[in-house]
């Protein structure tokens, strides 16, 4: 059959461990049968990073960059102990944190419901996306342990050498001490990204902080959505029929308990680490979510949430079948060649990343499922391995694409 042709090429980065090999697995099963694939490849995964001294993770960054799409694997983040595993050079910083740090971006979650599955919270019929601004903050925190009594003060030395000094706490005995920051420029592409997905999406926008605590800190967010809002996005939202609105963290978790869900929740870059996780879980599985980078400048990076799954890749290693669940990873590859297809005006890319998604789906409602699915559905199916879901998911595909 002809191949659906891809004139402009994608920023390919592969991993580590399990995530690895089913990203080898996917390619030649699910998307080279059908897609002329034109990728920019970069190796992530950890001994190539060690090689380079990481600078291949700098290359793939500045990749999306050029490209303005990029697809990402999972990979390791060394610890001490993978140090040792892999001899590495040097602890390497995560591979994630470099690159968002390059795009200065937004990362949206947002579950894939599961045919048959019902959500923890059932009255939650429409998933939750959740916007984590991924800056700053605790992420790039300095802090320190005070070994005993003395005055903490926050210091802020000017360009002009004007100094302004608050005294933060005196310390009558030991304790510890944090201090962080973020920048406006930051602040305001993180919410021009949050505006800009909602409307591509059609969904509401929340956004939650803490202001009545951190007036300013969470103040100056708090502001600039709300001006981003008034002076440019109202009338779009307006038009695309959804509502943009503030309310503080306490009061928006009661508030989505009882909704619908379906909305994009916008949030700080710990609130968001943490709501993430809850939110993955509730509706099922960490490998049934999508995970997509947006900068305000315009480039998506694609990923699976979850890491490289390496208690299965431990056993992979010793000849064992695996149920690992390849769905995040598929979506990251279909989301990005969507968006490449959007960009280009090419609509057969597009309906092949449509179709791609459709015959996972199909898959899954058929009942054939991985491990991790099989538990947590109803019907109790018998799990298959993850050759035999790929397998399955092309069957679906050839039946559109024979
Ligand atoms: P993980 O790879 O997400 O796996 C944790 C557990 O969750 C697995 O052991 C498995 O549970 C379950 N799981 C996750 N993904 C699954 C899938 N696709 N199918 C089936 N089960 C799945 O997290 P981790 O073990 O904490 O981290 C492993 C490595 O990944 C670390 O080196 C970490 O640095 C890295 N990491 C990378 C990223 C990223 O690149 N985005 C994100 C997180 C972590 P069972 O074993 O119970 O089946
Ligand atoms: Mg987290």
């Amino acid at each position: 059959m002809n191949r659906i042709p891809m004139p402009n090429p994608i920023a390919e980065m592969d991993g580590d461990e399990m995530t690895r090999v089913l990203w080898a697995d996917i390619k030649r099963e699910l998307l080279e049968p059908f897609v002329a694939l034109n990728t920019e490849y970069y190796d992530l995964g950890l001994p190539h990073r060690d090689e380079t001294d990481d600078a291949v993770t700098t290359a793939a960054a500045e990749a999306i960059r050029r490209l303005h799409v990029g697809v990402k694997c999972a990979t390791i983040t060394p610890n001490a102990q993978r140090v040792e595993e892999y001899g590495l050079k040097k602890m390497w910083r995560s591979p994630n944190g470099t690159i968002r740090a390059i795009l200065d971006g937004t990362v949206f979650r947002t579950p894939i419901p599961t045919p048959g599955l019902r959500p923890y919270i059932p009255g939650w019929t429409k998933p939750v996306t959740v916007a984590r601004h991924s800056y700053g903050d605790l992420y790039k925190d300095t802090e320190f342990r005070i070994q005993g009594p003395g005055k903490a003060e926050l210091v802020f030395t000017a360009a002009d050498g004007t100094v302004r000094r608050e005294t933060i706490y005196d310390f009558e005995g030991p304790g510890v001490l944090q201090g962080c920051f973020n920048k406006d420029s930051s602040i305001e592409n993180f919410a021009r990204s949050c505006f800009e997905y909602a409307l591509g999406e059609k969904k509401d926008l929340w956004f939650s902080a803490k202001d009545t605590i951190m007036k300013i800190y969470d103040g100056q967010f708090k502001e600039t959505f709300q001006r981003l809002y008034d002076q440019e996005y109202r009338p779009r939202f307006e038009a695309a029929g959804i509502t943009y609105f503030y309310s503080l963290i306490d009061d928006a978790v009661a508030r989505l308990i009882r909704s619908e869900g379906g909305i994009v929740w916008a949030l700080k870059n710990y609130d968001g680490d943490v709501m993430s996780d809850m939110i993955s879980t509730a509706f099922g599985s960490l490998a049934m979510m999508t995970s997509v980078l947006v900068s305000a400048d315009g480039n998506y990076e694609y990923e699976a949430a979850h890491g490289t799954v390496t208690r299965h890749y431990y056993r992979y290693l010793r000849g064992e079948k695996t149920s690992t669940n390849p769905v995040a990873t598929i979506f990251a590859w279909s989301g990005a060649l969507r968006k490449r297809g959007e960009l280009d005006g090419g609509g057969a890319l597009c309906a092949f990343a449509d179709d791609l998604e459709k015959a996972v789906m199909d898959t899954i409602a058929r009942g054939v499922v991985t491990g991790d699915l099989a538990g947590l559905l109803e019907s109790r199916p018998e799990p298959v391995d993850s050759a035999g879901f790929l397998s399955a998911v092309r069957a679906e595909l050839e039946k559109k694409y024979a």
